[in-house]
């Protein structure tokens, strides 16, 4: 029994009919790692960008945001040899890949249904989150937005994933570290919990979220434990007061 291994009691949730997770930040600590390949390899086109920028500048986006920021600080002609060099940085590095502290312990102590909802590609997920133990956890229920037409900030996502476990917008709970996943979920009617990794180097982080619409900000795994079943409860009042 994972819950007995871990030696923490289930969290259960009376309103919520679905939570939906970010991938990047909020599962895997995979922001570093992207960051300082972005970091050094930007290096090599002779763009300095500390790995703390990169992290600031690129995360949370799209695949495509970040081809179009690359776009503008290197011009087209190198782009393919860069995302080349970037990709090999990127993906060896995910051998170094671990989760984020607790939060396995969080998703399997949930008594509702969960899936992944993420800006990256399949591929990248399959790679990164798919190399460890806490993929099985989600059983296979893994959304990237190349299943849909725009990524988020977009809603499409987050209601693509409510659509396929049969459950209301309003019940689904959304667990996002960037602004761009609080208004996906904002945009889909979801509660958006924003996560910040305790040791983000970007300041003022929760105010950030809460200004693009998270109703609740827990800063790492243990605060989000606590913060669930008050989520919950604010979802019950709600229900009983839609005004
Ligand atoms: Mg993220």
């Amino acid at each position: 029994m994972a819950d007995a291994r871990a030696g923490r009691s289930p969290i259960r949730l009376a309103h919520v009919e679905l939570v939906i997770f970010d991938c990047d930040g909020v599962l895997i600590d995979s922001e570093s790692i992207a960051s300082l390949a972005l970091s050094e390899t930007l290096g090599e086109f002779g763009v300095v960008m500390t790995p703390d920028e990169a992290h600031a500048r690129f995360t949370g986006g799209a695949e495509e945001d970040t081809r179009a920021h690359c776009r503008e600080l290197l011009g087209t002609t190198a782009l393919d040899e860069f995302f080349a060099l970037y990709a090999k940085r990127l993906y060896g590095g995910f051998r170094n890949l671990r989760e984020v502290e607790g939060i396995g312990d969080v998703v399997r102590a949930l008594d509702c249904p969960r899936c992944v909802a993420s800006n990256s590609s399949l591929y990248r997920l399959t790679r990164s989150l798919g190399r460890l133990d806490l993929w099985q956890a989600f059983a296979g229920q893994v959304f990237s937005a190349d299943l849909v037409a725009r990524p988020k900030p977009a809603p499409d996502l987050p209601l693509l994933c409510a659509a396929e476990f049969g459950a209301h917008p309003a019940r689904c709970v959304v667990i996002d570290d960037s602004p761009h996943g609080i208004e996906a979920a904002v945009a889909a009617g979801m509660l958006a919990i924003g996560f910040v990794e305790p040791g983000d180097p970007r300041p003022s982080r929760p105010d950030v979220l809460r200004r693009h619409g998270a109703r609740f900000v827990a800063e790492g795994s243990d605060a989000l434990r606590a913060l669930l079943p008050e989520a919950d409860a604010w979802l019950g009042e709600r229900r009983r007061d839609p005004g």
